[in-house]
């Protein structure tokens, strides 16, 4: 649901590490020259294009290409070891060479697609180990010929990429996407449910995920379970309602006079409200921020 920020000019540098590796099969030749001799008659498109082409670029070889369930493709574009209807693949270290440029590359603290969870790098052995998968936005197994495509490589936490997802929903929007403006357009709502309109507990209230002005983000939030998931994590939305009950406005003025800190910063202190810059860093830290405006606290 966060968008990820790329660099500037990562691009050849992600080219670079795929299309100049070689393997035993490829006979002497390059990724890249493999491809432009007996790939590229079938996909029309420069390996460039397929690599390093933005997300509206990948959705628009997707839709001229449709769904490939071939064993010659799906075993060049190997993204892991796994074998191919018993056939190994072309080429098989990629994997922990693109997760090693993420690594270096991009930041990854919590998954761009729930920010629930972390999915930090740390060190074991002195070797920078990392607790994230690359998910991909369209599906490898539907469109295998875009596997190793930068911009169809979400970094993600393993609930969302291996148990929730919903593969036969197609993500027209992506975290990869220039355009992706869930964080502006869609906030969380709480929503009392208690007859006597109090907020004590946990089951006097709901949240949700409503959209602005348009819905199209809805099947991004049900392939996800978003707010089936975020339900559990109410108890954070109930600490702030009893929080702020605690520290209304006169309050936060009082504690501001006394520590010559600005009334925003003695809210972010106690609230741990963190900037549309930097939401991607602590896990919920969305779901803080979208409540924190219902709360008057933004
Ligand atoms: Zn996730």
């Amino acid at each position: 649901m966060l968008k990820i920020k790329y660099p500037s000019n990562l691009e050849d540098s992600y080219y670079d590490i795929i299309s100049k590796s070689k393997a035993d099969k490829f006979k002497g030749l390059t990724f890249e020259e493999y491809y432009n001799r007996h790939y590229k008659k079938y996909l029309i498109y420069d390996l460039k294009d397929i690599f390093c082409g933005n997300f509206e670029k990948l959705i628009e070889i997707k839709n001229k290409i449709g769904k490939k369930d071939d064993n010659k493709i799906k075993s060049f574009f190997n993204y892991d070891k796994t074998k191919i209807n018993n056939s190994s693949p072309l080429i098989s270290k990629l994997q922990p060479k693109i997760s090693k440029f993420f690594q270096e590359n991009i930041e990854v603290h919590t998954c761009y697609y729930c920010n629930i969870d972390f999915i930090n790098t740390f060190k074991k052995n002195n070797e920078t180990k990392n607790a994230f998968t690359l998910d991909h936005v369209l599906e490898k197994a539907d469109y295998p010929f875009l596997a190793l495509s930068l911009y169809n490589l979400v970094p993600s936490c393993y609930v969302c990429n291996s148990k929730v997802k919903d593969s036969k929903i197609l993500f027209e929007f992506s975290p990869t996407s220039k355009d992706f403006d869930f964080d502006e357009s869609v906030k969380f709502k709480s929503f009392i449910s208690n007859i006597n309109l109090q907020i004590e507990k946990e089951q006097d209230f709901y949240i949700k995920l409503i959209e602005n002005y348009s819905n199209k983000y809805d099947k991004y939030i049900e392939s996800l379970n978003l707010n089936n998931r975020y339900d559990y994590h109410k108890y954070k939305v109930l600490e702030m309602i009893q929080k702020r009950k605690e520290y209304p406005d006169s309050r936060i003025k009082e504690l501001s006079n006394l520590t010559k800190k600005t009334q925003k910063e003695i809210k972010q202190d106690l609230f741990g409200i963190y900037t549309s810059e930097d939401l991607h860093k602590r896990p919920l830290s969305k779901l803080i921020k979208d409540i924190s405006e219902e709360l008057d606290l933004l």
